[in-house]
């Protein structure tokens, strides 16, 4: 019987990558691809759904998660608090099913050290140029929160080396197909 650990996948790499497009479509075509929903103080973007994309909690209600020890994993990013609530992956887990989750490094860092066994995807952007290309054309950030990402992202590119695997999102298909074959293969 494998670890149950070994079924956590936790996909990482600077803001402005592609993170949640790959993990959107991936769910699209797979459904059955179980994602974690984070809780997050940041505000919803627009078309952004409570308890789709994230859960939106006040800064209140997060200090309490953090006290209650329901987070897996939590990070402060460009100026808001993000987490991972710890009960659903657990049960996932335990019940020997696949979890995905997508959070940045500091959370990534977390992760490895409680639950050494998971795998760590890096996916990185075909160039720094492309990274910036696409941060600032998202449209929906004011000039600070894109200057804030921008310098997380040189942090987060630096740290591709601490991962198991690297994915370079050329093509979202192509990542799509890469991942899906990393969280099948951690069910055997
Ligand atoms: P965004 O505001 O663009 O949705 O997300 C900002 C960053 O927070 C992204 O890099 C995203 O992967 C990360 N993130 C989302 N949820 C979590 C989480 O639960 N924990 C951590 N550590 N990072 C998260």
């Amino acid at each position: 019987m494998p670890d149950p650990e070994q079924r956590l996948i936790v996909l990482s790499g600077p803001s402005g990558v592609g993170k949640s497009t790959v993990v959107a479509e991936l769910r699209r075509a797979h459904p059955d691809v179980w994602l974690s929903v984070s809780a997050t103080t940041r505000a919803p973007r627009p078309g952004e759904v409570d308890g789709v994309q994230y859960r939106f909690v006040t800064d209140e209600e997060f200090d309490r998660l953090i006290a209650d020890g329901e987070l897996l994993e939590w990070a402060r990013f460009a100026g808001n608090r993000y987490g991972t609530p710890r009960r659903p992956v657990e049960e996932r887990l335990s019940s020997g099913l696949p979890v995905l989750l997508e959070i940045e490094l500091q959370g990534a860092r977390q992760i490895r050290e409680t639950m050494p066994e998971a795998l760590h995807v890096f996916l990185a952007p075909p160039s720094w140029e492309e990274l910036v290309r696409r941060l600032t054309g998202r449209g929906t950030e004011s000039e600070e929160v894109i200057r804030r990402r921008l310098e997380a992202a040189k942090v987060e590119l630096a740290s591709e080396k601490e991962f198991d695997t690297t994915l370079v999102n050329t093509s979202v298909q192509d990542v799509c197909a890469e991942l899906l074959a990393l969280i099948t293969a951690s069910e055997v």
